[in-house]
C-alpha cells in the first residue's frame, strides 16, 4: 500500500471551503449578478447574443433563473474571432489589457479558441494551486511537472499556482522518458504532474530498466493527472508501483487556463471505487446536462459541462459548452465536509469521442476501463468496419501473451461484460502484445479506435 493513508485535511480557502450549500448558491447569485451586468454593459459578443435571445438587463432572482441565458458553443467562440481577430469582440477588455493568452488544441485560427486573460485574471494564481494544497504540497515541497510548456492550458496558470503554495516546479515535459527520469533522480521531487499515458510509459521504462518506481524515488508523496480518463485498477497499480497516492485534476484553457475542480484530500480512489472531483464553485458556475435537452443530468448521470466564469475580465466565458461527457456526483458523495459538488474521477471523456455502432452509443473509456481491468490484457486495438452482410462490426484485438491460463474463459466473460455494459456484441480476438502498437513514448495519446466505415461506404466494402 502508498505509505500516505492516513488522510491530512489541508484546505486551501478555509472560509469558502466550510460554506454550506446554501451560503454557496446566495455567493454564486451574487457574483453572477456582478459578472452579467458588467457584461451587458461592455462586451458586444453577449449583448448581441442576449438580445437575439429576447434577453433584456437587469439582476436573476434566483440560479435556475440562469438556465434562460443561452448556451454557446465552440463555434459561436470561433467566428467572433475571424469576424474580429484576433480576440473576438468577446474579449471585452482593452486589448492593451491583454496580460497573458491560452490556446484550445487545434491546429489554425480557424479551429483554435484565444482566450485572452488580464492581470488580474492571470493572477487567480492561488485558484489553482487548489489541487497541489489539497492533495497535500507543503510550502518547501518541490514538484516535477510532465506536460510540455505550450500556449495551451499548461503554462503560467499552473506555474503560479503551484508556486503559490509550494516551490519550485521543474520541467521536463519537453525530454524524452529516458532524460527526466534522469532528472527526476537528480534534482529529486515530492510531487508529481502527469497525465496518464505518460505515467504508464514512465512506469513501462523504470521496470524496462530493472528498478521499481518507488525505490528510485522514495521521497514522491504524490502524483497529479489530469486530461485522460483512466481505469481504477490503473490507480491500484500505479500506487503501489510508485509508493504514492494519486489525485486527478481537470482544468483547460477555457477554465481561467487551469484547473477548476479536483479531488480532496481523499485522492482518486478509495477502495476500489473512483471518488469526486469537486467543483470550485466560488470562481466558476458549473452545470452537466443533458447535450440533446441541455436539462441537468441527476446524481450518477453522464452530461455535458457547461462553464461560466464568475469572475473573468477578458474573454469572459458565460454558459460555454465544453463537449466533455462528465459523470455527475452531487457533494453529498464525499466524506471531507466541503459542500461542492463533484464529477466523478477518471471518467471525463469527449462526447466527440463517440462512437456510434448498431445503433448503440459506445464511449472508447468504457471499453479501455473493462478490458484493462484484466490484469492478462496488456493492450488492445479497437476497428468498426462494415461487414460483409452490410452491417457494422465491432473487432477488438486483444494483446494476450502466450500461456496465460484461462485465456479462453477470460475472453468469454469479457464478451459477456462488455456486451451488458454496452449493448454491442463485440468479434475478440487473441494476438500476441508484440503486434499491437504500445504506448510508451512522452505525449503520445493512445490511439485504440478506427472507425473505417466511411471509408468503407465510399469504397462499397470492407478492405
Ligand atoms: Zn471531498
Amino acid at each position: 500500500m502508498p505509505p500516505a493513508t492516513q488522510v491530512v485535511h489541508r484546505p486551501m480557502y478555509p472560509v469558502l471551503e466550510r460554506l454550506t450549500r446554501e451560503e454557496l448558491k446566495a455567493l454564486q447569485l451574487r457574483r453572477l449578478n456582478r459578472q452579467l451586468e458588467r457584461l451587458w454593459s461592455t462586451n458586444r459578443f453577449y449583448q448581441r447574443i442576449w438580445r437575439e435571445a429576447g434577453l433584456e438587463p437587469g439582476p436573476l432572482k434566483s440560479l435556475e433563473d440562469f438556465r434562460r441565458y443561452p448556451v454557446i458553443a465552440k463555434e459561436d467562440v470561433l467566428a467572433d474571432q475571424l469576424e474580429h481577430p484576433p480576440y473576438g469582440e468577446r474579449l471585452g477588455v482593452d486589448i492593451r489589457d491583454v496580460f497573458e493568452i491560452t490556446l484550445s488544441s487545434g491546429t489554425s485560427g480557424k479551429t483554435q479558441e484565444i482566450h485572452a486573460h488580464t492581470v488580474r485574471d492571470a493572477h487567480m494564481r492561488a485558484l489553482h494551486g487548489t489541487a497541489f494544497r489539497w492533495a497535500g504540497m507543503g510550502p518547501d515541497e518541490t514538484l516535477v511537472f510532465h506536460v510540455g510548456i505550450s500556449n495551451s492550458a499548461s503554462h503560467g496558470p499552473f506555474h503560479r499556482g503551484i508556486r503559490a503554495i509550494g516551490k519550485l516546479p521543474y520541467l521536463v515535459g519537453h525530454l524524452g522518458f529516458e532524460k527526466r527520469l534522469e532528472l527526476m533522480q537528480r534534482l529529486g521531487m515530492d510531487h508529481m504532474y502527469v497525465m496518464p499515458s505518460a505515467l504508464n510509459g514512465l512506469t513501462q521504462l523504470c521496470e524496462k530498466q530493472g528498478h521499481a518506481p518507488r525505490e528510485l524515488f522514495p521521497q514522491l508523496k504524490t502524483i497529479m493527472l489530469s486530461g485522460e480518463g483512466w481505469p481504477v485498477e490503473f490507480i491500484e497499480r500505479m500506487e503501489e508501483a510508485w509508493g504514492a497516492r494519486i489525485f486527478e485534476g481537470y482544468g483547460a484553457s477555457q477554465t481561467y487556463g487551469g484547473y477548476i475542480m479536483s479531488t480532496c484530500e481523499h485522492g482518486a480512489v478509495t477502495d476500489g471505487r473512483r471518488n469526486g472531483l469537486h467543483w470550485y464553485e466560488w470562481a466558476a458556475y458549473l452545470e452537466v446536462v443533458d447535450p440533446d435537452t441541455l436539462e441537468p443530468v441527476g446524481p450518477g448521470e453522464a452530461g455535458e459541462l457547461i462553464v461560466t466564469h464568475l469572475e473573468k475580465e477578458a474573454s469572459p466565458l458565460v454558459r460555454f459548452r465544453m463537449r466533455d461527457r462528465v459523470v455527475y456526483r452531487p457533494w453529498t458523495d464525499c466524506s471531507c465536509g466541503r459542500q461542492l459538488d463533484m464529477i466523478e474521477a477518471g471518467t471525463v471523456g469527449r462526447w466527440d469521442d463517440m462512437v456510434k455502432i448498431k445503433g448503440e452509443n459506445v464511449f472508447p473509456l468504457e471499453v479501455d476501463e473493462i478490458i484493462f481491468s484484466r490484469d492478462a490484457i496488456a493492450e488492445y486495438q479497437a476497428r468498426v468496419y462494415i461487414g460483409d452482410k452490410g452491417r457494422d462490426v465491432a473487432e477488438i484485438r486483444l494483446g494476450i501473451p502466450e500461456g496465460v491460463a484461462g485465456a479462453e474463459e477470460l475472453v468469454e466473460d469479457l464478451r459477456n461484460e462488455l456486451k451488458q455494459r454496452t449493448n454491442v456484441t463485440f468479434d475478440l480476438r487473441v494476438v500476441s502484445p508484440d503486434e499491437l502498437p504500445s504506448y510508451t513514448t512522452p505525449d503520445a495519446k493512445p490511439r485504440r479506435w478506427t472507425d473505417e466505415r466511411q471509408q468503407n461506404l465510399k469504397t462499397g466494402g470492407a478492405s
